[in-house]
């Protein structure tokens, strides 16, 4: 059993998810709000409010929050209230000295008008102002999230609105991009796994995650171990993260070996337990 469950580590270890962050960062907790902002709009890709908020569902249900591995679930909850400038403004994290510079060139006299909104959980919206997007090819992007300590405490996902790029893709094809920019929004990096939805090129048809994304999500948001250590939260995290560009603050391995130890211990324990009972037979 303990050589199955080390074969299954090694073929986890071809992959390579990538975190959003230096330290690891999740959502504290487990359950995830996913807003549209009441007031946004997006002439220039042509979709309504309504079919924006329409999207958010599948895009949580048939992605993120089937992964049985993981602890996190996501609640598509509508529309929030509408935050000034997020449809215009170049939204920059509050440390980006270079990115309130841009802005404040850009014509935001006022710094603040280039932070990132205050928000919780994820809220998603169209924004036309190319300085976010650094090109009109780019469909969608993450904010950098706004974080407490090393928790993210909130995240903005803006829609390219400067260009109807992502208005001519087909809906399904809008749903996986959303779901690309959730994955961002969660905690997540891009992947080299082409089978991946966080991929870094383009989602075509992409209507599943690939396990790559199961294994990130599942080592940012574990499922509690049971008495025994043999939750398959733990099992899941086998994977391996690209160290060079985003060294994880507690390693996959730490686990992958704990999981290892028990299993072993499980069936030491059993071998014992089985010599003492033949014994008292004979
Ligand atoms: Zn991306």
């Amino acid at each position: 059993m303990k050589y199955l469950l080390l074969a299954f580590c090694f073929i986890s270890y071809a992959e390579a998810y990538t975190l959003n962050n230096n330290f690891g960062a999740s959502f504290k907790d487990n359950k995830v709000k996913v807003y549209i902002d009441a007031g946004t709009v997006c002439p220039t890709n042509q979709i309504t409010v309504n079919d924006l908020e329409s999207m958010i569902q599948p895009a949580v249900d048939d992605f993120w929050n089937p992964i049985p591995t993981s602890a996190l679930r996501l609640d598509a909850a509508g529309f929030s209230q509408h935050i000034s400038n997020i449809n215009q403004g170049r939204l920059c994290s509050p440390t980006d000295d270079e990115c309130i510079d841009e802005a404040v060139t850009a014509g935001n006299s006022d710094p603040a008008l280039g932070l990132i909104p205050s928000t919780t959980d994820i809220i998603i919206a169209c924004n036309s102002n190319t300085l976010n997007f650094g090109g009109g090819n780019v469909l969608a992007v993450t904010i950098p999230n706004k974080f407490s300590g090393k928790k993210i405490t909130g995240a903005v996902i803006l829609i390219n609105d400067s260009s109807n790029s992502f208005g001519s893709l087909s809906r399904a094809d809008q749903i996986g991009v959303i779901a690309h920019e959730i994955g961002h929004a969660i905690g997540l990096g891009h992947s080299e796994d082409t089978a991946a939805l966080m991929y870094y090129r383009t989602v075509n048809q992409r209507s599943h995650l690939g396990q790559d994304d199961v294994d990130g999500l599942s080592y940012l948001y574990p499922m509690h171990v049971d008495a025994f250590g043999l939750s398959d939260g733990l099992l899941g995290s086998c994977g391996t993260i690209d160290t060079n560009k985003n060294p994880p603050s507690n390693p996959p391995f730490l686990q992958m070996g704990i999981t290892l130890g028990l299993f072993i211990l499980l069936s030491e324990l059993y071998r014992l337990f089985k010599r003492a009972k033949a014994r008292s037979t004979t």
